[in-house]
């Protein structure tokens, strides 16, 4: 760019999506603020996944070294029945598709924490605020934010989510966009009675689902309790929700009635239905949004997060070496969309084989167990990561 004034870019979310947008825009001499709702980086969390081309990404910003001490890694899954008899137990990577020794495994707070500090200095970052208006002009978007302050930039980049606040101010509401997958889920971590270390143990009966998950050989597993259900549930209220999950699981075997006890005694409660979001266009005049909130390919996917890092680096690169908004994220998008469609893909894939919703579906899963080569996720993951090489882009002046 030959353009002498500093380009102004607002980014709303400060994850994973918002720091990589931030670090690349700011190498690239742009003037960077990020806005995070939240009063502090987010900790904690499942852990999540780094694979193939979002590999790359995090090797080009000179973090893969801290990444990967503190990757966690689970080897095996045990499958159980309503009566916690074992069906099989599996390689881990059958089912999630990642390459041992090469892919990654991080603790989402982790690797938001490690984002964070890839932030250069200069970037401004405001905690405990939000965009609450945005008007799109000739000359730039005119912000203001929710603590009352007025800016203008160039433009403002969403990376704030599956819920994103961003997409619903400038493109519309969420229910235009979101996909429901037919199924919600609790997600909390408990203690770890049952002693396990680097693996999963699901537990199925039709349309329902818990999981439980020790990343390593602590005392504290992630606990999924998923089940089917025919619409979002509109829940905001977080004893409403533990009714709702408890109501659903009553009356199960196995270790069910200890998890719906450690659901209530638990401070880390995360409810949400299981969707995705698909809009027909990720930009709309200054506005982008990457990640989540453009993309949401769902954790049923294992991808949220890579692909979230592929389109923050992509779209950051395209709006530092391209002449206009305009181009860039044209640029970004049909470069992606085709790929990240893909990854959207993986999830219909996924879903009846954590989740399966009939006595059918749930007789065909157990058959696949028997013949972990036929698990049809991790080669779906791997397809998609195959299918993407990330582009060179020419390394910003330090
Ligand atoms: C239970 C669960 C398990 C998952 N497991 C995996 C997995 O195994 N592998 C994987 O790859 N992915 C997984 N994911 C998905 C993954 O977490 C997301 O895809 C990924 O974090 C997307 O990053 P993002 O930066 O786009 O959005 P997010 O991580 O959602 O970040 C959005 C940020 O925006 C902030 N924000 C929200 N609203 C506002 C606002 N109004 N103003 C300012 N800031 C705002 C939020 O506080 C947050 O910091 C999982 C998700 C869930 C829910």
């Amino acid at each position: 760019m030959n353009s002498t004034a500093r380009r102004r870019a607002l980014v709303s979310g400060a994850s994973i999506a918002g720091p990589v947008i931030a670090h690349w825009l700011a190498r690239h001499g742009w003037a960077v603020t990020v806005v995070e709702k939240a009063p502090t980086i987010r900790d904690g969390g499942y852990p999540v996944d780094i694979r193939g081309p979002a590999l790359d990404v995090v090797r080009r910003m000179g973090l893969l070294e801290r990444l990967e001490a503190v990757q966690v890694d689970a080897r095996q899954g045990t499958f159980l029945d309503a009566d916690g008899r074992t069906i099989a137990t599996v390689d881990m990577s059958d089912v999630v598709g990642d390459v041992r020794g090469r892919d990654l495994e991080i603790p989402r707070g982790a690797l938001a924490a490690i984002l964070h500090d890839a932030i250069p200095d200069g970037v401004e970052l405001i905690f405990g605020d939000s965009i609450a208006a945005l008007d799109d002009h000739d000359g730039g978007v005119n912000v203001t934010f929710t603590g009352g302050t007025r800016r203008t930039f160039d433009v403002v980049i969403g990376a704030d989510g599956i819920h994103s606040h961003t997409r619903r101010l400038a493109f519309g509401p969420e229910e235009r966009f979101h996909r429901h997958l037919g199924w919600s889920f609790a997600g909390f971590s408990s203690s770890n009675e049952l002693g396990l270390a680097h693996e999963s143990v699901v537990w199925n009966t039709p349309g329902r689902m818990a999981g439980l998950y020790a990343p390593g050989d602590g005392d504290r597993v992630f606990v999924i309790l998923g089940f089917s259900s025919p619409s979002p549930v509109a829940h905001r209220e977080p004893d409403a929700q533990r009714r709702l999950v408890a109501d659903t699981f009553a009356g199960h075997g196995w270790r069910v009635p200890g998890l719906i006890e450690a659901m209530h005694a638990a401070d880390d409660l995360f409810y949400d239905s299981v969707g995705q979001i698909h809009m027909p266009r990720w930009s709309s005049g200054r506005v982008a949004l990457v990640g989540d909130a453009a993309y949401a390919p769902s954790f049923l996917s294992g991808q949220g997060t890579g692909i979230a890092l592929i389109g923050a680096y992509v779209l950051a690169h395209e709006l530092a070496t391209r002449a206009s908004h305009v181009e860039a994220f044209e640029a970004y998008e049909s470069g992606l969309r085709t790929f990240v469609e893909t990854n959207q893909k993986v999830a219909d894939v996924s879903r009846p084989f954590l989740n399966p919703a009939t006595e059918e579906e749930l007789a065909r899963r157990d058959q696949t167990l028997r013949d972990p080569s036929s698990i049809p996720s991790g080669a779906a993951v791997r397809g998609a990561n195959d299918s993407y090489v990330l582009p060179d882009y020419p390394v910003p002046v330090q």
